[in-house]
């Protein structure tokens, strides 16, 4: 194995060796590595793939934080096709929540949950997603 660098604050850093011990892990580097494959799994869902999904993506962030409002116009603008709808809305006394309605397959989904969450600065990343068809048939 490759030994490896990587900075993160302090305060994860603490949570990371907390979870280790409570679970059973032999240290932090085997909950990275979970971590990690987790991510990089997250879309490998065949019930989804090949299929027309709907997807909402909520983003949170401090009002203040004026560079989060800038590109998630941008990801707006770059994924017209893929952008069903988006609302920004106040919540609180000051946060932004910026909500995604898209329509896609699930791999412009991944990319872009990933964007999003690559964002600096954001609060919250939540997303759903739910074939088209699925739905269609529990109206029925
Ligand atoms: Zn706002």
């Amino acid at each position: 194995m490759t030994v490896v660098s990587v900075s993160m604050p302090e305060s994860l850093l603490e949570r990371i060796d907390g979870f280790a011990d409570d679970h059973g892990y032999t240290g932090r580097s085997e909950v990275i590595r979970e971590a990690a494959r987790n991510l990089l799994g997250e879309f490998e869902d065949a019930r989804l793939e090949d299929r027309e999904l709907m997807s909402i993506v909520t983003v949170l962030f401090d009002y203040e934080t004026t560079s989060v409002e800038e590109r998630m116009m941008h990801l707006r603008h770059e994924q017209e096709d893929l952008v069903a709808s988006n609302f920004h809305s106040h919540v609180g006394d000051h946060y932004c929540m910026e909500v995604f309605i898209l329509d896609g397959d699930l791999e412009d989904i991944s990319t872009f949950v990933g964007k999003v969450r690559a964002t600096q600065d954001t609060l919250s990343v939540d997303y759903s997603v739910l074939p088209v068809e699925d739905f269609a048939q529990s109206l029925a």
